[in-house]
């Protein structure tokens, strides 16, 4: 991603692109898979200058817009991934951290049983689950 265009996702969101956001956002979009904050301030920080605080806020400005998705698996852990729009879920190594994206949403049963068992809310506007286990890797 140039900083154009990260300039332009930023403004689409009515954020502005100041160089700290597009630098983070560039960064992020070159990640397959989620990231850890402490990867991700070692990467931006070769671009620009940032600090954990900042980046903190910045990634909380961004995930609130939609830009990022922010992901809580084990213990308080937080991981960051740039939010292409395409829906997935998460198959996560409990042994080695390892993260495959999981492409067929598996929520549509989950939702309907969970409408069926609640009065307080009558729709559900958007959801995110990760599946834990361990990979064939680790299990040998
Ligand atoms: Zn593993
Ligand atoms: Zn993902
Ligand atoms: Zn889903």
């Amino acid at each position: 991603m140039t900083k154009e265009e990260a300039k332009d996702i930023l403004s689409s969101k009515k954020v502005i692109g100041t160089p700290k956001r597009v630098a983070l956002l560039r960064v992020l979009s070159t990640h397959k898979k989620p990231v850890s904050v402490s990867e991700l301030l070692k990467k931006v920080q070769k671009d620009i200058e940032l600090d954990l605080v900042t980046m903190y806020r910045n990634l909380t400005l961004l995930s609130n817009v939609g830009i990022v998705k922010e992901l809580h698996l084990q213990k308080g852990v937080s991981l960051y991934e740039y939010n292409k729009g395409d829906h997935h879920h998460h198959f996560i190594c409990r042994g080695c951290g390892y993260i495959e994206d999981i492409h067929d949403c598996l929520s549509l049963d989950i939702t309907e049983k969970a409408l069926k068992n609640t009065k307080k809310f009558s729709s559900v506007s958007d959801h995110s689950f990760e599946l834990f286990g361990i990979c064939n890797v680790c299990s040998k």
